[in-house]
């Protein structure tokens, strides 16, 4: 999305969220916690937009994201963004989004440490290491997948960059790769010996 891009959303908080859904959810909405595709919508009134019929978890489209309990309005970060990418102070920050400048130094370093991985997808990129492990020890040169009894544990490594692990079901390829589509974007590399 290049700057021009933009004037569909500066102007339109409801079209910045609806993007924040597509770009996170491109099958449907999803629970942030455990995954669940059965969402119910929850009304106007609410200050959730969705429960999770599985978890009953209450979630929004920027719950898990850097934009989570923000005051500043979506549109302002998307621009933000945008305005990163190109190359910007928090100090003209503040003037082109009309926040304070303490306002515009935070949102320039939230996005900067999210840019480790994608600030909306919450996804991560570039060189990505995957690596199957179980809680008290590594596998490594062990057979026999999950005979141990053990949480079995999948570390995505993101080189220079963030790590992030997650406890899984069990290390069938199918999984792995469904938690790989997950939290890492498109178009990657991924390093594993894990299949
Ligand atoms: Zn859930």
């Amino acid at each position: 999305m290049g700057i021009y891009d933009y004037r569909e959303y500066i102007a339109n908080e409801e079209a910045c969220r609806e993007l924040l859904r597509e770009i996170r959810w491109p099958d449907g909405v999803e629970c942030p916690k455990c995954r669940e595709k059965k969402i119910w919508r929850l009304g106007e009134a609410n200050n959730f937009k969705y429960k999770c019929s599985q978890c009953k978890y209450k979630f929004t489209e920027t719950s898990g994201t850097i934009f989570e309990k923000t005051r500043t309005p979506i549109s302002k970060w998307v621009l933000a963004i945008g305005l990163f990418k190109v190359g910007i102070s928090a100090n003209q920050l503040k003037d082109e989004i009309k926040v304070t400048y303490k306002v515009a130094w935070q949102m320039i370093n939230k996005i900067r440490t999210a840019i480790k991985g994608d600030p909306v997808t919450n996804k991560l990129f570039g060189c990505v290491e995957v690596d199957e492990t179980y809680y008290g020890g590594r596998r490594k040169g062990k057979r026999g997948r999950g005979a141990s009894g053990k949480q079995p544990v999948v570390g995505i490594i993101q080189r220079n960059g963030a790590v992030r692990t997650i406890a899984v079901p069990n290390v069938k390829s199918s999984t792995l790769q469904r938690i790989i589509r997950q939290n890492v974007k498109k178009g990657s590399i991924i390093y594993t010996d894990s299949w």
